[in-house]
């Protein structure tokens, strides 16, 4: 079963040249992968057409059965339930705490508060946060604070998430323990793509790698492949 598919995928954004040209790519239920190339390649891009920032100018994006063409208006905050975004900077409300960074989601959702707490305690716990949930973002280091930002990205049980550099202010060794924090979550039903420039971090993930270059797929390069290097 496929979680996304793109369907000859063409952005051009007004005034400017294609962003995307005819992309398909097809990423199963469970799958980590990541999409990288040089900077203005078009991995934010795409990313921005799953969580629908962005629509295509040509071609199709679909959610599972779901064409997201056809999701608009009050659709629009549903789809992006099923979708965790990570960001390069975390984009933490500053002035509140570890906990309630990750319980808004939840709250906005209108969950009962008695079920948040053991649900964002449990998450917080698995991220090595259960002591920090009632410090402010301030007080934690950075890579601490990127774990944050994933679990308020996962907190809603998304069947996908999306990460756009999400390493991109970290050291190698952070780096590599968010890695390794991504590839735990297709076990619990999260399929995971992320966009790197960082081909050497990439590379030693050993997934499937596709390769974006001036708007086109260029290469889609599978773990075997790379175990071959
Ligand atoms: P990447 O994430 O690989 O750096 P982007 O998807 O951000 O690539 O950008 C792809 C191309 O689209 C670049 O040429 C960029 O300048 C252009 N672009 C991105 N966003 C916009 C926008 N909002 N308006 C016009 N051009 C854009
Ligand atoms: P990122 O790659 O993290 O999106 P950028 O600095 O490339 O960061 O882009 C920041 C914002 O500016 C994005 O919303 C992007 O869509 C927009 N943008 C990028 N390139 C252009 C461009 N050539 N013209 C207009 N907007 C752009």
């Amino acid at each position: 079963m496929s979680v996304l598919r793109f369907d000859n995928v063409s952005k051009r954004y007004p005034g400017g040249h294609d962003a995307l040209a005819e992309v398909s790519f097809e990423v199963a239920a469970g799958e980590m992968l990541f999409v990288t190339g040089h900077s203005g390649a078009g991995k934010s891009t795409l990313l921005k057409l799953i969580h629908l920032s962005e629509r295509p100018s040509r071609g199709a994006v679909l959610f599972g059965e779901r064409n997201l063409l056809k999701v608009r208006g009050r659709r629009v905050p549903l789809h992006r339930r099923e979708v965790g975004v990570v960001y390069q900077n975390h984009q933490l409300l500053m002035d509140r705490s570890i906990f309630d960074n990750v319980a808004l989601p939840l709250i906005l959702r209108g969950m009962r508060r008695g079920d948040i707490g053991k649900r964002v305690r449990s998450l917080l716990e698995r991220l090595g946060l259960g002591a920090r949930e009632r410090a402010l973002p301030s007080q934690l280091s950075a890579g601490e604070q990127q774990r944050v930002g994933i679990a308020r990205a996962v907190i809603g049980e998304p069947l996908l998430l999306v990460a756009d550099e999400p390493t991109g202010n970290l050291d190698p060794t952070l780096s590599a323990e968010i890695m390794a924090l991504f590839a735990s979550l297709p076990e619990r039903g999260t399929s995971v793509l992320v966009a790197s420039h960082d081909l050497g971090l990439v590379k030693r993930m050993k997934k499937r790698v596709l390769v974006l270059d001036h708007g086109r797929l260029a290469d889609d390069i599978s773990p075997e492949d790379l175990a071959d290097e």
